[in-house]
């Protein structure tokens, strides 16, 4: 058992990020405690402060690592509560633009479908079993509280049930409100610099629709994926195995696109897709519910690690820092990576005499690499005239480097499996740039007069 050295956490929300983070500290605090806003369900039910869990959570393979690591045998929690096993590369009928469809090859991966629900329900009973944490729910933070000197966090205000104020103290605070609005307001308030912002403005419009499974369901696949033709249309559908023999079905448009709320329209935008699979799929099957519908305005990513001055016992994690187009569903895997990163760090820095000091800039600046890749995938969207934002000087070439990549994972198996593995947030971003597959990539490019 690692030493306990602080006595006070406090993390700031329930979502995954938050839950992921309570787990990955619990070992070096005597008491964690979990503020969240939300009154937390006994069930595996949507709430209002997620407001996106009514719309497919897909676990990448890179998350499910990490969550695993967290909560030791996470796959036996994930089987018992009904989550649909399937094989990366094999099972989810892929169709991008030029490959409809993408070659199905079994890339040795299982990867698990379920609701985003579901997936918080697990966490937090597990959670539960953890003596020293404690999930506090209708707690919704109003401030952070600074030491008098201003360089350090020391506490947290909330207001809990009954809507009284009340303040803890705490050694350390994770803000895990997906919008760092805690974090945010206590560097104005301390007269810290803003972070610098960067953003990806694609204006995502999601519609999202819960299907039972026919009957006479197709079983070539478990999943479909259907990608939009870059850079002339937006137009995206997802098609998700989830628990309880339901298909969650997601219809997706940027730049004004926008997919309809009512069934009709539903089918209608699933036709208008290059291809009927995703249409053909669901016209006879029955919804349950209502469709839901969410907006994305963009990518979004603060750049806390470049500022010179950070409240020491303050650490940011998850959508926090950084949110990614939720498409390539990579937000709850990199809020877990995460989560595993600032546990290894407290754990490296057990034997410090204060190993407070310089923790958030380490974690902030440990996580870049982490970073790097799914913010690159994101930065994919400016392929798209009308993406706001600034746009990479070398875009053009990583667009020429990324189709020809494509164009060879479709060919070779090897290089399928390190596509597959960089996207699903297992390798670095740095595994497509090795030398077997840079000489391959820069031959497809050339072949096609690029550098
Ligand atoms: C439409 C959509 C689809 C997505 N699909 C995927 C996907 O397929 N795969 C994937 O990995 N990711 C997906 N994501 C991203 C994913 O939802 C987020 O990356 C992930 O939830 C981030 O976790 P978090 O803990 O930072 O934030 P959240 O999960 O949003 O949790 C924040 C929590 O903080 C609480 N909170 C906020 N303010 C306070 C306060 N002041 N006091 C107390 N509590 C507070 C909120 O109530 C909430 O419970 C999707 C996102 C969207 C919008």
């Amino acid at each position: 058992m690692p030493n306990r050295i602080w006595r006070r956490g406090v993390i700031i929300g329930a979502g995954i990020g938050g839950l992921a983070a309570a787990r990955a500290v619990s070992p070096y605090l005597e008491q964690v405690t979990v503020l969240e806003r939300d009154d937390l369900p006994n069930e595996p039910a949507p709430r209002t402060g997620t407001p996106q869990d009514r719309h497919i959570h897909g676990l990448l393979p890179g998350g499910f690592e990490a969550l695993d690591r967290l909560f030791p045998n996470f796959r036996a929690d994930l089987e018992r509560a009904g989550a649909v096993k399937a094989r990366g590369g094999r099972d989810v009928w892929m169709e991008r633009a030029g490959f409809d469809p993408f070659p199905q090859r079994d890339l040795g991966y299982d990867m698990f479908g379920l609701s985003r629900p579901l997936l918080e329900h697990i966490c937090r009973r597990r959670l539960a079993q953890e003596f020293n944490v404690e999930l506090r729910p209708c707690s919704r933070v109003t401030e952070l509280v600074a030491s008098p000197d201003q360089g350090a966090v020391v506490g947290v205000s909330f207001k809990g049930e009954g809507g009284r104020i009340e303040t803890i103290a705490a050694d350390l605070v994770v803000d895990a409100s997906g919008r760092a609005a805690p974090t945010l307001a206590l560097l104005a308030k301390v007269g810290h610099a803003k972070p610098e912002v960067l953003e990806i403005g694609i204006d995502l419009a999601y519609s999202t629709a819960l299907f039972e499974i026919p009957d006479d369901a197709r079983s070539q696949w478990v999943g479909i994926m259907h990608l939009p033709n870059v850079p002339d249309s937006t137009r995206a559908g997802f098609l998700f195995p989830i628990e309880n023999h339901r298909w969650l079905v997601a219809l997706a448009g940027m730049h004004g696109v926008v997919p309809p709320s009512d069934i009709e329209g539903f089918l209608a935008f699933a036709r208008t897709l290059r291809t009927p699979t995703l249409y053909d799929a669901i016209k006879g099957a029955h919804i349950v519910g209502n469709i839901a519908r969410y907006s994305f305005p963009g990518s979004v990513r603060h750049r806390f690690d470049k500022l010179e001055r950070f409240p020491s016992g303050l650490i940011p994690i998850a959508d926090s820092i950084c949110r990614f187009n939720p498409i390539f569903g990579q937000g709850m895997s990199v809020a877990a990576q995460e989560a595993v990163a600032l546990g290894r760090l407290l754990e490296r820095r057990l034997e410090l005499s204060d190993p407070l000091d310089g923790l958030a800039q380490a974690f902030l600046s440990s996580i870049q690499q982490l970073l790097e890749s799914p913010w690159a995938i994101a930065e994919t969207d400016f392929a798209y005239v009308q993406t706001r934002g600034a746009r990479p000087p070398d875009l053009a070439r990583r667009l020429r480097r990324a189709a020809a990549l494509i164009q060879l994972a479709a060919q070779d198996e090897a290089v399928h499996k390190v596509v597959f593995e960089v996207r699903s947030l297992l390798k670095p971003h740095s595994a497509l740039r090795e030398p077997w597959l840079e000489s391959r990539v820069r031959a497809v490019v050339e072949s096609v007069g690029g550098n």
